[in-house]
């Protein structure tokens, strides 16, 4: 008997955890030691976790071990509406908040929820790519829209505007982007939520970057500034607090909620089949929230994250043929190959061919569903030694490559 995958995987990939990864986990195994820049995982690269989180899932350790609510406890679910309330979102209350195993998770209830087969749902390109593939999963069409390099990566507006047909159901906004670092100026946000209001769109807002910002760069929810639409808005604890192996991050719905009774009853079907999130995860929001936010020393001029992100940013642009555009927020750049100069057809190939020769790890620009071969994302959590080392090679091996 040979046991087949469902047809429902066609069209679903997550290359961040893709056949490069694969391949270098082989190298290790066979003793090589590889430098990994593809995975936003802050842990490995000596980021703690913040003390009062810790002790806070310590202290609650003993009584976590029960099922919880099926969308999460209620004490961090109203530190979530506390936050968003101080953060202009009008009107919520705790109903609003449903906790997941991460993000992850709940993009994914998001989208089984929503979409019937053939929806389309408007996903940028780049994209984090768990969104196409969740829309995928779900039996929906993701439909990308363009995002402009030329203009620091903002999603272009008439493209969006273009690819809107009676099938659009939603709108994704990953902001601040990943793989970009793109941060989103109050107007352009403007803009899309009046996309989203002439066309009857549901807006996902992805903002688990949302205090990950450089250079005095200022975070905008949509949901606070069109309150008028009805918005789903994600965050959680994995990065701005790095502690993504506690599995613990939100959704909260604001807007017009009684015009999506249906939908929520859906979401409610989900939350109550996966049982409840995490416990001890959950215990660590309300401390996280509530506490010293030292995601801002790491973030200031002189902060770690911050000379990281210049350190690479400056170094790939030295590199002949490579350009980049400096990030205003998260933790990567993606970067682009000039195509004459690095005339490289096939990035999958390219990102194997890095492994196998330096064993350097990074992500292809297909796998942030980039249409072209001439990206490829860095993350920009090693310590700034450890980049030069890592770009050094890059550019060694640019130096020579041909495809
Ligand atoms: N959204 C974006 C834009 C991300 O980059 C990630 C993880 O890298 C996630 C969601 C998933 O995060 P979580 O650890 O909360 O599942």
């Amino acid at each position: 008997m040979y046991v087949r995958q469902s047809d429902k995987l066609a069209n679903v990939c997550y290359d961040i955890r893709g056949p490069v990864p694969k391949r270098a986990a082989e190298l290790e195994s066979q003793g090589h030691h590889i430098l990994k820049l593809h995975i936003g995982n802050p842990a490995p690269f000596g980021f703690e976790a913040p003390e009062e989180i810790l002790q806070d899932i310590i202290r609650n350790l003993p009584v976590s071990h029960g099922y919880g609510d099926s969308k999460g406890i209620l004490s961090a679910r109203r530190a979530v509406v506390q936050h968003y309330e101080g953060h202009g979102f009008p009107d919520l209350g705790v109903e609003d908040v449903y906790l997941g195993n991460g993000v992850s998770e709940l993009i994914v209830m998001a989208m089984q929820a929503l979409l019937n087969n053939g929806d389309e749902v408007l996903v940028p390109s780049p994209d984090y790519p768990l969104w196409t593939a969740a829309v995928s999963l779900s039996g929906g069409t993701p439909v990308h829209y363009v995002c402009d390099e030329g203009a620091d990566w903002l999603p272009d507006l008439d493209d969006i505007a273009s690819k809107i047909t009676d099938r659009t159901k939603a709108l994704v906004i990953i902001n601040p982007n990943n793989p970009t670092g793109a941060v989103y100026p109050p107007r352009l946000l403007e803009g899309l939520a009046d996309l989203a209001r002439r066309h009857g769109l549901v807006v996902l807002a992805d903002e688990i970057y949302d205090r990950i910002l450089y250079d005095g760069a200022v975070h905008t929810s949509i949901a606070a500034l069109a309150p008028d639409l009805f918005c789903l808005t994600f965050s959680g604890l994995s990065k701005t607090y790095r502690v993504c192996g506690y599995r613990s991050g939100w959704m909260v719905l604001s807007g017009p909620r009684e015009r999506a009774s249906s939908y929520i009853e859906g979401l409610d079907i989900l939350a109550n089949m996966r049982l409840c999130p995490n416990v001890p995860g959950q215990h660590a929001i309300q401390a996280a929230l509530g506490g010293h936010q030292s995601i801002e020393d790491l973030v200031r001029p002189g902060g770690r994250l911050c000379e990281q992100r210049d350190r690479a940013w400056k170094l790939l642009n030295d590199i002949p043929g490579v350009s980049c555009v400096k990030p205003l927020g998260a933790l990567y750049v993606f970067p682009r190959l000039d195509p004459e100069v690095h005339p490289i057809t096939d990035d999958v190939r390219f990102a194997l061919d890095l492994l196998e020769r330096e064993k350097l790890l990074i992500v292809q620009g297909t796998g942030f569903n980039w249409a072209r071969p001439d990206h490829f994302r860095l993350v920009t959590l090693q310590h700034a030694d450890d980049l030069e080392e890592a770009i050094g090679r890059l550019g060694g091996f640019l130096s020579t490559y041909r495809q």
